[in-house]
């Protein structure tokens, strides 16, 4: 770090609300160092072959699931939350095992085969970006620094990692548990700082994973395009549940309440606009709220309860701005709804809303807080008429007679649809799904092609009949 350059920037303790930690802005010049040595690195890394990386990778992520503690304190405090913090940390152990196996057979460069361009035969050889720039949000710190990392790794590429300034505690004790693995550790760094760094990073960078707002995944597309560099994007979401005639209500409202209150509703996934059949509505709302009164926070004692602070008292804002707005225009607050302070932090119980229109923030923007605004509609071509009224098109959810949900599923514009159940995206990382709309831009991060993105192919064109010579160009032959 360049003395003169230093930048410091201040971090709050979700819990108390106090700025009780500071990290470095990892400056542009530090930056260019780090990404020199890495690019340096990288060719060995990939010469080394799918299964050395693996094998690698595998006994530092093991050596860290068995002794996670530095790393799950941070977390604990960057996030507030103890279970979801563990939660996070133990996805690891699936990711690196699903992507090696993968990358077994889908980093094979294909045989030999003959073109369908007489004498001539290809081979692909597969080509690593030397260098992927992840930058990541605040909501699920851990795991989504991970999710485009381990992909990038196993296909050969060097990694520099800028997870969000708002929760970075974790980065400190996740680089040393690096360091004990000096081949990782020379290809993959962790940096801290804020939207600067993460500009900067573009800079060096041969392409971008994303994950953030939309708002700065337009800059970070920009940017990137600037540069003529592949950016990855995974944007906000507003995704819409449907509860069809034929669901169990009961069964129905307590999946929706979870995957619209897991992780205080500050998950990308996360249900927030619920479409009910008006056949079933009264019935659904009713076990809906009594539901929701029965969710505890994770206050005074951090280990009980299922729901934990806001992380970013920003957020906080947005959502009080998004019920005052649909309070306004006439929504009806069935239960919560009230921004409480507990112990200098943020808190919202989970918020069931009715009287709900599309003319409200609530039902059009990202809210990324516990609220649940339910509408009825009055049949299956309206609820999809609905749930398809967004900017964003990130995943959804049906529930109801599956062959039905099924049909209800194919017409939603939506990247991943979970059916008779909310926000699958969060437990299957195995199965491709791109971001549509807003939500996103560029191939998927799950499944063969997470790793095959970072790839580029080259063909390797070889003549094995008679080669034209410049009689082929000759005007006097035709
Ligand atoms: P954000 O866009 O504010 O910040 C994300 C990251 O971008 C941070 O690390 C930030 O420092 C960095 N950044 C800011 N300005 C930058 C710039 N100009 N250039 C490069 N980097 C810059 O997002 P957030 O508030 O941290 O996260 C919440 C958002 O993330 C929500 O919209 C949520 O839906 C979305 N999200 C999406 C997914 C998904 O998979 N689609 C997953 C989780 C979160």
């Amino acid at each position: 770090m360049s003395g003169s350059a230093l930048r410091e920037l201040p971090v709050c303790n979700p819990r108390t609300g106090e700025p009780d930690y500071r990290i470095p802005a990892t400056g542009a010049a530090e930056l260019a160092v780090l990404a020199a040595h890495l690019r340096a690195n990288q060719p060995a890394w990939f010469a080394a072959g799918p299964a050395h990386r693996a094998a690698v990778i595998k006994a530092w992520s093991a050596g860290l699931l068995a002794e996670p503690g530095a790393v799950l304190d941070a977390l604990v405090t960057d996030t507030g939350r103890h279970l979801l913090a563990l939660r996070e940390i133990n996805a690891l152990g699936g990711m690196v095992a699903g992507n090696s196996a993968l990358a077994s057979t889908a980093l094979v460069e294909p045989a030999e085969r003959p073109s369908l361009t007489p004498g001539i035969h290809a081979q692909t050889q597969l080509v690593p970006y030397a260098l992927i720039g992840v930058i990541s949000p605040w909501n699920f710190p851990f795991l989504i620094s991970m999710l485009d990392t381990i992909p990038a790794l196993l296909a050969g590429c060097a990694v520099i990692v800028k997870p969000s300034e708002v929760t970075p505690r974790f980065i400190a004790p996740l680089m040393a548990s690096l360091a004990a693995f000096p081949e990782l550790a020379g290809v993959c760094a962790f940096i801290t700082g804020d939207g600067a760094t993460g500009a900067a990073l573009i800079g060096e960078a041969d392409g971008i994973c994303f994950t953030g707002s939309v708002a700065t995944g337009q800059k970070v597309a920009a940017a990137s395009a600037a540069r003529l560099i592949p950016a990855f994007l995974e944007l906000g979401g507003k995704d819409p549940a449907i509860v069809l005639a034929s669901a169990d209500p009961d069964r129905a409202a307590a999946i929706v309440l979870r995957a619209s209150v897991q992780a205080t509703g500050q998950a990308c996934q996360s249900l927030e606009r619920i479409y009910v059949d008006a056949k079933i509505s009264k019935d659904f709302v009713t076990r809906l709220v009594a539901r929701a009164k029965a969710v505890q926070l994770n206050w005074p004692d951090s280990r009980r309860g299922q729901v934990g602070p806001l992380i970013f008292a920003n957020q906080a804002k947005i959502i009080a701005a998004h019920l005052a707005d649909a309070v306004q225009k006439g929504a009806h607050i069935e239960t919560g709804g009230v921004i409480e302070r507990h112990g200098g932090g943020y808190w919202l119980r989970p918020t069931v809303v009715s009287g709900v229109t599309h003319d409200m923030l609530l039902m059009t923007e990202e809210t990324f807080g516990p609220v649940l605004p339910v509408m009825s509609f009055r049949d299956v071509p309206e609820a999809v008429r609905l749930a398809n009224d967004s900017v964003y098109g990130l995943s959804a959810a049906v529930f109801g007679d599956e062959a039905e949900a099924l049909v209800v599923a194919r017409q939603l514009i939506a990247g991943a649809v979970s059916i008779n159940d909310g926000a699958l995206t969060t437990e299957v990382f195995d199965v491709d799904k791109n971001a549509f709309r807003l939500s996103g831009l560029g191939a998927s991060r799950m499944g063969a092609s997470g790793l095959l993105r970072f790839m580029r192919k080259k063909a390797l064109l070889i003549q094995r009949g008679e080669a034209k010579d410049m009689h082929a160009l000759e005007e006097a032959t035709l």
